[in-house]
C-alpha cells in the first residue's frame, strides 16, 4: 500500500483525500517507480478541483508528472535503480498519477534522466518547464532566429511562462513578458524579460490587424490575449500556442495569416512523441540555468496539495509548485 491524493466521485459530487492504494502485479512493458518528487501543473488543479473533466476514470491518482527510481521493471529499457520521468500520456487523467508514493505505469512513457540533473530539478521543470522547451523547438523549428526581433511569453509569471522566459532569454532572445501580476515585474527581469507588458493592453477585443510588435511568441493563455498577440505579430511572426489560462476560445481573424503570413504553431505535451520529448529533456540539462530555475520553485507538502491547487485557477501561482514524495 502506498499513499496517494486520490480523487473519488459518487451522486454527492467528487472528493479529494489522502490515503493508501494498492497497485496490481505488473503486466509486459509496466514499470514501478517509487516517485521522489512530483508537482502541481494547471491540468493538475483543474482536475482536484473538479473544475474541468480532466479526470476520465474514477477513482484516481492526480499528478500529470513525476521523477523517482525504478523499483521493479518488465520492460527491456529499464532496471531497478534507474532515474526516470513521466509527462503526460494521460497519467492523472485515465491512469494513476504522480501524486503517490509510488506510480506504475507503461515502460515506453518515461524518459531516462540526463546526467546532471536532479530529480528535485526535473520536477522544479516539470510538465510546464519539457512544454516551455517544446514551445522554444517549435519556434526554431519555424526558422525563427534571434535577431527576427522581440519574442512575447503570456502568463508569464506562471510555470510555462517562467521556463519559456528564462529558456528564451538564455538563447539570446529579447522576450517580452506579459503579466496580470505588475507586482512580479522585477522577478521576470531576473529571468531575462527585456520588456514587461500590461496584461490589460491585450484584454480588449481584438482588431484584425495591430501595429507590428513581436517576431516570435509563446502563448499560454488563449483566448482574447492569444487574439491580440496574432493581430500583433510581425510579417511572418511565429505564434507557439500550449494553453488556455484565459479561456478556450480564440476570437481571431484570418488577417494576420493571410496579409502578414503569421504561423500559429499549436504545441502538445502529452501525446508528443518519446524522440523530441528525450530531445526536449536533454536540451533542459545543457541550457535552463539551474539557479534561474530554483528562484521560480516553491515547495507544497504533499498534505497541503488539495488546498492548494485553487490556486492556479485564480491565478496566483508563480513560477513551479513541487511536491516531495521520499
Ligand atoms: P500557471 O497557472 O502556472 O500559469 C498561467 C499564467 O497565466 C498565470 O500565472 C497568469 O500569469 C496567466 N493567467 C492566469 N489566468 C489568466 C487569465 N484569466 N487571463 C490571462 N492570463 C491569465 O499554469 P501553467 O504555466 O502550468 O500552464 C499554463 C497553461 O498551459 C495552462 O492552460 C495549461 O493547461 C497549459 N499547458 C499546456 C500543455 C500542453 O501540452 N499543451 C502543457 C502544460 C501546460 P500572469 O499573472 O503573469 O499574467
Amino acid at each position: 500500500m502506498f499513499d496517494a491524493i486520490v480523487i473519488d466521485k459518487d451522486d454527492d459530487g467528487q472528493r479529494v483525500t489522502v490515503k493508501p492504494v494498492a497497485f496490481p502485479e505488473l503486466t509486459d512493458g509496466d514499470v514501478a517507480v517509487d516517485v521522489a518528487w512530483t508537482t502541481l501543473n494547471y491540468k493538475d488543479a483543474l482536475a482536484i478541483t473538479g473544475s474541468s473533466p480532466v479526470v476520465r476514470s474514477f477513482p484516481m491518482v492526480p499528478g500529470i508528472d513525476f521523477a523517482g527510481v525504478v523499483a521493479e521493471s518488465r520492460h527491456p529499457d529499464y532496471v531497478p535503480g534507474d532515474r526516470v520521468v513521466l509527462n503526460g500520456w494521460g497519467v492523472g487523467e485515465k491512469h494513476w498519477g504522480g501524486l503517490a508514493r509510488r506510480a506504475q505505469v507503461k515502460g515506453d512513457w518515461l524518459v531516462a534522466l540526463p546526467a546532471g540533473i536532479s530529480l528535485r530539478q526535473a520536477m522544479a521543470i516539470g510538465t510546464a518547464g519539457y512544454t516551455a522547451m517544446l514551445c522554444l523547438m517549435a519556434l526554431e523549428a519555424q526558422g525563427l532566429p534571434p535577431e527576427a526581433g522581440e519574442v512575447v511569453v503570456t502568463g508569464a509569471s506562471g510555470g510555462v511562462g517562467s521556463v519559456a522566459t528564462a529558456l528564451l532569454a538564455a538563447r539570446g532572445y529579447r522576450v517580452a513578458a506579459v503579466t496580470g501580476r505588475r507586482e512580479e515585474a522585477d522577478y521576470l527581469g531576473r529571468l531575462g524579460a527585456a520588456t514587461i507588458v500590461d496584461r490589460a493592453e491585450l484584454s480588449d477585443k481584438a482588431r484584425p490587424l495591430n501595429k507590428e510588435r513581436w517576431a516570435g511568441a509563446v502563448d499560454v493563455v488563449g483566448g482574447t490575449v492569444l487574439s491580440n498577440v496574432l493581430s500583433m505579430m510581425k510579417y511572418r511572426g511565429v505564434v507557439a500556442a500550449c494553453g488556455l489560462a484565459g479561456g478556450m476560445d480564440l476570437p481571431t481573424s484570418v488577417a494576420p495569416f493571410i496579409l502578414r503570413g503569421v504561423t500559429l504553431r499549436g504545441v502538445d505535451s502529452v501525446m508528443c512523441p518519446k524522440p523530441e520529448r528525450s530531445v526536449a529533456w536533454q536540451r533542459l540539462a545543457e541550457e535552463l540555468d539551474m539557479r534561474l530555475l530554483e528562484s521560480m520553485v516553491t515547495e507544497v507538502p504533499f498534505e497541503r496539495v488539495p488546498e492548494t491547487a485553487p490556486l492556479f485557477l485564480e491565478g496566483k501561482v508563480r513560477g513551479r509548485m513541487i511536491v516531495p514524495l521520499s
